[in-house]
C-alpha cells in the first residue's frame, strides 16, 4: 500500500526549535515523518546555552528549567547525573542546559519509531518561498542548498539589537560592537568601555569582559539606570489559587493594573512571601491579559510601564547580581540613568555626549569602546535579517503595529499580508510577544513548543505520495539550486 511521507523543516535549533523537534519525535504517530532541524550554529544551544569561556549562570533555578512540562524535574535529574549534589534551587552554568537539551533530543530521536527520522542540517537559511495554494515550502540556504517541507517552523531566536542613535561616527569601527552575541568582547587592560543598556545582556557582557581584564572600567547607561534585581529560590505559595480571581477582577486600565501589581507585591511581602511571587502570578496570566487589553492600553504599557515590568520580571542569578555589586563597589562599574545624544571620535578615543535623567545639562564621557547591550529589537518592520525581510516583502508574514514581533494565529501560524492564517508557516519564539506578551523564557516557550507539535501532528489532510519513504528519494527531493 502506498504511504505518504511528510517533512517538517524547523529553522533554528536553539531552545524553541529543539523543543519542537523533541515533541514531534515523542508524539509522532503512524504517519512516516521526517523532521529537518536546520541551524547555522550548533544544535540545541542558541545564544543562551552556547559553550562559553565565562561560566554564565541560568537566571532560573534548576528545578524550574525542565524542557518538558509533564516532567518538571527532568532537567534536575539530568543535572544530578553530572553534579550529584545539585539541588532544585541551584543556579547552574547555562552551557549545562545546552548539554541537557542535546541529550533530550538524542534520547527522543533514539526512542522514535523507524518511520520517523530526524535530520540535522548545518547552514544559514536565507530565503523561504511558499506559493499561497497548497504546495510544499522551499527553504533556501545561503550556500545554495534547498530543502522542501510540507510545513516550516521558524524558530529564529532573538533578533539583533536596534542600531544606537547617533552612532554613525563609529560605523565600521572595531571600537563599536553592535551585537555582542555575535562575538562577546573581552575587555582590554586599562580600557574604558561604554555599555549601552543595563539589563541582562549588560550583566553577561560586563562580567565576561571584566573577567578578562580586572583593570577595565565600565560605564553602563540606560534611560532609567535600573539593574535587574536578584532572583531567589522562592516557592510560589499563593499563585495557583489567586490566578482565576485575578483574571476575573483585573482592571483593563494600565494605570490600575500597575497599582494592582504593586499592591499584590506588598501584600506578598507582608504575608512573609516574596514580591517575585506577584510578578510570577501576573506573568502566568499575561498572555490572556495582553489579549484582553485594548490597543490604547497596550501602547500605554509599552510607553510607561514596560521598563519596570522587564526589570522585575527578568532577574539575575544571585551570584551574578553579587558579582555586579562587587564591580560597582570597586568602582569598575558605574551605572548611569540618562540618554545618549551622540558619539564622536577624537584623538583615538570616543566622545560620548549624554544627558543625565532629569537634567538639561549635557555631560561627556571619554571611552575606548562602545558595546550595544540594549537587547533584542523585536520590531520586525526594521529587521535587517534577510530571511525575515524576504518573508515580509513577499507578504508571507506581517509585523505587528506595536513593534513587538510578527502577527500570528493559534499555534504560532503566521498571518500573511492578506490576513490569512497559514497552515504551512509557523513561528515559535520571542516574537510571539506581539500576540501573547510573555514568550521569552523556557517556561513559556516549552508550552508553545508542545502545543505546536500537537497541532502539527493532529489528524489532517494526508498528501499521498507515489512511493514509500526512502532516504535516497528524500535526499533527491532537496535539489541543489
Ligand atoms: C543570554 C541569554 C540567557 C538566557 N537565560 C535564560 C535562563 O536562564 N532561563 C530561561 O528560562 N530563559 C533564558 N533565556 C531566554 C531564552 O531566550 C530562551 O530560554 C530560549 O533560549 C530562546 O530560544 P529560541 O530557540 O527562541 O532562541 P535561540 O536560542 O536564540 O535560538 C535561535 C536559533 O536559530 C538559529 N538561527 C537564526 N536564524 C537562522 C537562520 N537564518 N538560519 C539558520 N539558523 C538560524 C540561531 O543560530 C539559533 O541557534 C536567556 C536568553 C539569553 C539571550
Amino acid at each position: 500500500m502506498p504511504y505518504a511521507h511528510r517533512t517538517i523543516v524547523v529553522v533554528g535549533a536553539g531552545f524553541s526549535g529543539t523543543a519542537v523537534a523533541i515533541n514531534l519525535l515523542r508524539l509522532a504517530g503512524d504517519e512516516p515523518l521526517r523532521i529537518v532541524l536546520v541551524d547555522r550554529a550548533r544544535v540545541a544551544r542558541g545564544a543562551a546555552y552556547a559553550r562559553s569561556e565565562y561560566p554564565h549562570l541560568l537566571n532560573v533555578p534548576a528545578g524550574r528549567m525542565s524542557a518538558t512540562s509533564a516532567e518538571p524535574a527532568e532537567f534536575l535529574a539530568f543535572l544530578r547525573r553530572r553534579l550529584p549534589g545539585a539541588s532544585a534551587d541551584d543556579f547552574v552554568p547555562r552551557e549545562l542546559y545546552g548539554d541537557y537539551l542535546e541529550s533530550v533530543l538524542r534520547t527522543a530521536e533514539l526512542a522514535s519509531p523507524p518511520h520517523v527520522r530526524l535530520d540535522r542540517v548545518h547552514g544559514r537559511v536565507s530565503f523561504i518561498e511558499s506559493a499561497r495554494e497548497a504546495s510544499p515550502v522551499h527553504v533556501h540556504l545561503a550556500d545554495g542548498r534547498r530543502l522542501t517541507g510540507d510545513e516550516v517552523v521558524l524558530a529564529l531566536g532573538n533578533p539583533a539589537p536596534a542600531r544606537l542613535p547617533g552612532v554613525e561616527a563609529l560605523w565600521g569601527s572595531s571600537r563599536y560592537i553592535e551585537d555582542p552575541w555575535i562575538a562577546p568582547p573581552a575587555f582590554r587592560p586599562g580600557e574604558t568601555v561604554l555599555v549601552v543598556g543595563t539589563g541582562l545582556t549588560m550583566a553577561d557582557i560586563v562580567l565576561a569582559g571584566a573577567s578578562a581584564s580586572a583593570s577595565a572600567v565600565v560605564h553602563a547607561i540606560s534611560r532609567h539606570g535600573l539593574l535587574p534585581p536578584s532572583q531567589t529560590a522562592f516557592r510560589p505559595r499563593h499563585i495557583e489559587s489567586a490566578a482565576p480571581a485575578l483574571l476575573r477582577s483585573v482592571p483593563l486600565s494600565m494605570r490600575r493594573l500597575f497599582r494592582l501589581v504593586r499592591a499584590l507585591s506588598e501584600d506578598m511581602e507582608r504575608r512573609g512571601g516574596d514580591w517575585r511571587e506577584a510578578i510570577t502570578l501576573v506573568r502566568n496570566v499575561a498572555p490572556t491579559l495582553w489579549r484582553r487589553l485594548p490597543a490604547s492600553e497596550r501602547r500605554r504599557f509599552l510607553r510607561h510601564a514596560r521598563c519596570y515590568w522587564d526589570i522585575h520580571r527578568h532577574r539575575l542569578a544571585d551570584r551574578t547580581a553579587a558579582a555586579l555589586d562587587e564591580l560597582r563597589r570597586k568602582s569598575k562599574l558605574h551605572v548611569h540613568a540618562g540618554r545618549i545624544a551622540g558619539f564622536g571620535v577624537a584623538g583615538g578615543r570616543i566622545r560620548v555626549d549624554w544627558r543625565m535623567r532629569g537634567e538639561e545639562r549635557m555631560s561627556t564621557l571619554w571611552v575606548d569602546r562602545v558595546i550595544n547591550c540594549t537587547g533584542p529589537d523585536y520590531d520586525a518592520r526594521r529587521t535587517r535579517d534577510p530571511l525575515l525581510r524576504g518573508l515580509l516583502s513577499q507578504g508571507l508574514a506581517v509585523a505587528d503595529t506595536l513593534g513587538l514581533g510578527l502577527r500570528t494565529g493559534s499555534h504560532g501560524a503566521l498571518i500573511d499580508a492578506r490576513g490569512s492564517v497559514s497552515d504551512r508557516l509557523y513561528y515559535l519564539g520571542p516574537m510571539l510577544r506581539a500576540d501573547h506578551w510573555e514568550t521569552t523564557a523556557v517556561q513559556e516557550l516549552r508550552g508553545y513548543a508542545e502545543r505546536l507539535a500537537l497541532h502539527l501532528l493532529a489528524p489532517r489532510r494526508v498528501q499521498p505520495a507515489d512511493e514509500p519513504l526512502k532516504p535516497e528519494r528524500l535526499l533527491a527531493h532537496e535539489a541543489r539550486g
